[in-house]
């Protein structure tokens, strides 16, 4: 049976690829320190508590099992974090890349999926962005990953490495089933901001900006499902075992939403009409980011299911919901297949 390594399986994306992985028949060992992520969350597979820092515990692990692929996912996503933190960023996740690589190149493993992300592009000047764009990051999150980016093509050209990069545009919603979603306490993205006030756990959410450049005058994303976003690796890991050649691919609908059309459907499908205050822009935001979402269609054939705003709302409203114990007759409970094992 082929053998993948997930590097941060036990997180919100990482999570929901490895329940793909298992009922699409893949034996998955998951790699994750556990520090954002959860236990409960893998639902398949071995999880391994083990840090990429520590490269010795990695080539035990990358010995004891052979892999044929590797997902690469632990990292430290926070932009606002990675400006008070530069060094903490590039540790974890430019130099634990290249901890990865080397243990591929030691042992023989050649395929790699990367979790990339927009924030490579920087401030975007043509909506939508192709792949093709100059690379231009403007935070320390942003230069990580694209250094990490870095390292894996030039580690392709020199050896017989191939990946498939894939840079996620704003990323929301939940398992349908009930059993996955964000875990995460400090959730600020945008649809958890809004859900958070819809649940009362705050008493208003915040607009940042209403004079953008946009019909509305509030920023524009390309929110993209978490459960499509999770069958776009899997796609990538069957085009890498055909022998498919390396790609960098833009993981997004191609479909904008406006702050103020976010929190509109939340309101509508919450049917609270929780308080919003506008307010100054955040530093760096770009007023609008779209994904041209052709090329990774057409290379790897990917057919996304969840296109529909509502659907990222309701399954993310209904996460959040179960969280809070509202929904537990309504919803199935988490399931723990597989087993966990502490190799540290
Ligand atoms: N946003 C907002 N209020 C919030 C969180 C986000 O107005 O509480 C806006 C933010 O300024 C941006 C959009 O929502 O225009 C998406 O922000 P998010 O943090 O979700 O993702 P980003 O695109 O910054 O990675």
């Amino acid at each position: 049976m082929k053998k993948v390594l997930v590097t941060g399986g036990a997180g919100y994306i990482g999570s929901h690829v490895v329940r793909q992985l298992g009922s699409a028949g893949y034996d998955v060992v998951v790699y994750d320190n556990c520090s954002t992520g959860s236990r409960t969350s893998v639902l398949h597979g071995e999880l391994i508590i083990g840090d990429l820092a520590d490269t010795e515990h990695l080539y035990q692990v990358f010995a004891k099992h052979q892999f044929t692929t590797v997902v690469h996912f632990a990292a430290s996503l926070s932009v606002p974090e990675s400006v008070v933190r530069p060094l903490d960023y590039y540790a974890n996740n430019t130099r634990n890349t290249l901890n990865l690589l080397r243990c591929c190149s030691v042992m023989n493993v050649n395929q790699i999926i990367f979790s990339s992300t927009a924030a490579v592009y920087g401030e975007v000047k043509e909506n939508p962005v192709t792949e093709s764009v100059p690379t231009q990051p403007i935070n320390p999150y942003g230069r990580s990953k694209l250094m990490s980016e870095w390292l894996i093509q030039d580690y392709a050209a020199a050896s017989s490495l191939r990946y498939v990069i894939l840079r996620y545009f704003n990323v929301a919603g939940a398992e349908p089933g009930g059993r996955l979603g964000q875990i995460s306490a400090n959730a600020t993205h945008l649809i958890a901001a809004a859900i958070d006030a819809a649940l009362k756990r705050k008493s208003a959410m915040q607009i940042f900006g209403t004079d953008f450049p946009t019909p509305d005058g509030t920023g524009i994303r390309d929110y993209i499902h978490v459960e499509d976003l999770a069958t776009a690796h899997l796609d990538a890991l069957r085009y890498l075992e055909e022998n498919g050649e390396s790609q960098i691919l833009n993981c997004g609908y191609g479909q904008g939403y406006s702050v103020r059309q976010v929190i509109s459907r939340v309101k509508a499908i919450s049917g609270v009409d929780f308080p919003v205050i506008e307010t100054n822009r955040r530093p760096g935001d770009p007023a609008c980011v779209t994904a041209c979402a052709d090329k990774i269609s057409k290379v790897l054939g990917w057919q996304p299911k969840y296109n529909d705003l509502d659907k990222i709302v309701h399954t993310s409203l209904a996460w959040e919901m179960y969280r809070e114990g509202l929904l537990q007759s309504s919803l199935n409970k988490p399931m723990l297949h597989g087993k966990i094992t502490f190799t540290t």
